[in-house]
């Protein structure tokens, strides 16, 4: 910022005040000189032209008459005037000199030439006078003036400008100073005090007055503004308050409806978890008394429908569990078990199963297979038969009196790809579905219209499985369809080839009888174990809990033992451990466990209880013969070696089956590449910590599956790094190196791919 020097301008306004007077005083002092000048020459004329009028006639008589007494007194009196320094008469007779002789200044010399006209005769000369005026005291006289007026015009104008000093800095620069002061005041944000002037108010506003109330008009503006702003801030601040307390509102009203949509969620969850359990339980008797009748006296017919009982049951159970997967999309993924089967198998037991329903419809069911399908195939079974009932089923019920069909083809295979392709069809002539339903009905929950809800029920949920499923094994799923006229719904799919491993089990036969307990808390599961026992000509006991089985167990020896894992009160787990603990007639009795529980982390546990083998539920005859017959449950070990625990792995082959069994083979395998290094950096290091939580990481999963020898170093390794003993870290290290090497060629030789 640039700050006048104070008084600047008044300095200046005086300086060119005083320099203008100066040069005016001068040009004045000498024009008045100048007249001064004039005057006193003309001063000298006249009086010069006094002698000559009024002293030359006289002089002249004088001269005439040669009286130069007169002569004498007469050039004295011209002395006398003013300034005539001298004065010279020069004639033939007299040459007479009045004055100083010999004057100094500057002189001016006046000359008048003497005649006398005697009364008669011609004018005669008589002689010269010659008058000396001294210039130089002319000249000192003006000196004086001009001085003396130069003085008066200086002082009288150096005090004009003073005044007028003055006056300019009371009529304008305080102001001035004034405004500056206020402006500064302005900028430095105090805009509450006026402009206030030192200054009389009298009726006429000046410019002064104009500039001020222009600058307080401005103070006002500026105030107004800042009023008008501060008043926009705090209703934007109150707009935002507003803003964040809806949202806050919005937030919290947000979280209680998420947080009622997870209980209700969860209720659901339970819901099904828990109806699923119900139905499952009751599914599982039926199943059984349906295996019970299949050894009773029955007719093909007959026959056909029990097995197709049978189908539908287990059809049943495993529509329940993909509801249940349905219902917790999220959490878990069901894997389809492949197994070898038969296409015209599939469909004859389906057709066998819906024929009823399609008598009660008046409807006809054909079936119609390419010549070119094969006989067996390898595919989840299950999922096959689940899609196939699923639309033979709609077809039937929305077909009344008409004609309902399933074709199998077989489409062109990709180059590369093995196995053959198969085009499903499952037509009908019934009511059709409406051109902007048919990409819908595939939803969940989606039916084709109110109307056809309402008459026909259903859940909309059978195509959304059946397209869930087709799309699990790879297919793909679609409907071409037209109001009134009929259906046509299609999946293609890719089945392998049979791999006659896994295949259709062979029936084994019951072998000798022997004495059974079985220990079940469910009565239904009691009666279809024992009467699925009793047919194979078995002696069966029951027991309801632990505490019936150990009374029973003390006083009679059991060839076999079934137990419940879950049994109210004291578990099945814990009465093998006592039966294995305490001395009594069973302490060496076969003990197998039962139930639907087969992860191989309880397997394990169950083992290590002192059971021989695990029954998975539902109880099948076929595994159970196998089971008794000492091929599947308690099988015998291929080669029984310190460092895998074979049986372990074989049953967890027999219960999981072997795709699932591969997988988790897989998961060791990449856990033990991925922590390899890890643990061995971690060794060598002596970090014990790390040590300790990678070994018992890998440790569980290891002894699990039977890696017994890996596990054991690992649980030694885990053990040393707890109490942080570094050398026996050290010297574990090179076994721990070995069997790390011997799991993973293990692993290698199980793992097919
Ligand atoms: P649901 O049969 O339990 O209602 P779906 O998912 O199996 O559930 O079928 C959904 C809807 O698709 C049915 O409600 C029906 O409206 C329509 N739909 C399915 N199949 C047929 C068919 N063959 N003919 C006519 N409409 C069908």
């Amino acid at each position: 910022m640039i700050r006048a020097r104070p008084g600047g301008l008044l300095r200046r306004l005086l300086l060119f005040i005083l320099l203008f007077s100066l040069c005016f005083t001068v040009l004045a002092s000498t024009v008045q000189l100048y007249f001064e000048y004039r005057r006193e020459m003309r001063d000298i004329d006249s009086r010069m032209e006094l002698i000559r009028a009024g002293y030359l006639a006289s002089l002249e008589r004088s001269l005439w008459d040669l009286n130069q007494e007169q002569l004498n007194v007469q050039l004295r009196g011209l002395v006398d005037f003013s300034d005539v320094a001298r004065v010279q008469l020069t004639s033939p007779d007299f040459d007479v000199l009045q004055g100083n002789p010999d004057p100094v200044g500057p002189l001016r010399i006046d000359r008048f030439e003497l005649d006398y006209q005697p009364p008669s005769g011609p004018v005669r000369h008589l002689g010269q006078l010659e008058v000396s005026t001294d210039l130089g005291a002319v000249h000192q006289r003006l000196y004086a003036t001009g001085l003396t007026s130069l003085l008066w015009m200086s002082v009288f104008l150096c005090g004009l400008a003073v005044a007028l000093s003055g006056l300019f800095y009371r009529l304008v620069t305080r102001h001035l100073q004034v405004m500056a002061e206020f402006a500064r005041r302005i900028a430095a944000g105090d805009w509450h005090e006026p402009l206030h002037l030192d200054k009389s108010r009298s009726g006429n506003e000046d410019e002064i007055d104009t500039v001020a109330h222009a600058l307080d008009d401005m103070r006002r503006a500026i105030l107004n503004d800042i009023d008008r702003r501060e008043s926009d801030r705090l209703a934007l601040q109150d707009n935002r308050d507003e803003l964040l307390r809806m949202v806050e509102r919005r937030t919290a009203s947000l979280m209680r409806a998420k947080d009622e949509a997870e209980a209700a969620n969860l209720a659901k969850s339970r819901f099904l978890a828990t109806m699923s359990h119900e139905l499952r339980t009751p599914l599982n008797g039926i199943l059984g008394m349906a295996e019970l009748l299949r050894d009773a006296r029955l007719d093909e017919r007959e026959g056909k429908r029990l097995e197709a009982l049978y189908k539908a049951g287990e059809g049943l159970l495993s529509i329940l569990n993909e509801v249940l997967y349905f219902a917790r999309l999220e959490e878990g993924v069901s894997h389809p078990e492949p197994v070898d089967f038969s296409v015209h198998q599939l469909i004859d037991e389906v057709l066998t199963l819906l024929e009823p329903r399609a008598l009660g419809n008046d409807t006809l069911l054909h079936c119609r297979i390419d010549p070119q399908v094969a006989g067996l195939h390898h595919g989840a079974e299950q999922f096959l038969r689940q899609v196939l009932s699923n639309l033979l089923a709609n077809a039937i019920k929305f077909t009344e009196g008409g004609h309902v069909s399933v074709e199998v083809v077989v489409l062109a295979q990709a180059p590369g790809q093995t196995g053959q392709r198969l085009r499903w069809r499952v037509k009908d002539n019934g009511i059709g579905i409406a051109p902007q339903m048919q990409q819908k009905i595939f939803e969940r929950f989606t039916q084709a219209s109110e109307e056809v809800a309402q008459r026909f029920g259903g859940t909309g949920l059978g195509l959304a499985i059946s397209k869930h499923l087709v799309e699990q094994l790879g297919g793909q799923i679609g409907v071409e369809s037209e109001v009134g006229r009929g259906s046509c719904f299609w999946f293609d799919l890719t089945l392998q080839p049979a791999t006659g491993v896994a295949g259709v089990a062979p029936s084994s036969e019951p072998g000798q009888a022997l004495n059974i307990l079985v220990v079940e808390d469910v009565a239904l599961n009691r009666d279809v174990v024992s009467g699925l026992l009793q047919r194979d000509g078995h002696q069966v006991w029951l027991a309801e809990d632990g505490e019936q089985a150990m009374t029973q167990c003390s006083v009679q020896t059991f060839d076999l033992i079934l137990l419940d894992v879950h049994l109210p009160g004291i578990s099945g787990v814990d009465v093998c451990k006592l039966i294995r603990g305490t001395a009594g007639p069973n302490r060496h009795s076969r003990i197998f466990a039962l139930t639907a529980s087969v992860q191989p982390a309880l397997v394990r546990g169950y083992l290590d209880a002192g059971m021989d083998g695990i029954l998975a539920k539902p109880l099948k005859l076929e595994t159970l013969r196998q089971a008794l017959a000492g091929q599947s449950a308690m099988p015998a070990p291929p080669h029984d070696d310190e460092t895998m625990d074979w049986p372990l792995l074989h049953t967890h082959r027999t219960l999981l089956g072997e795709q699932k069994l591969q997988g988790l083979l897989a998961v060791l395998r990449d856990s033990i590449l991925q922590h390899r290094e890890a643990i061995t950096e971690a060794i060598e290091a002596g970090d014990c910590t790390e040590v300790a939580h990678l070994a018992h990481r890998l440790a569980g999963s290891s002894d699990s599956l039977g890696f017994r020898a890996l596990a054991n170093v690992l649980r030694a390794l885990e053990e040393a790094a707890m109490v942080n003993d570094e050398s026996a870290l050290g010297g574990l290290a090179p076994q721990l190196h070995e069997q790390l090497l011997r799991s993973q060629q293990t692993l290698a030789d199980l793992l097919h791919t």
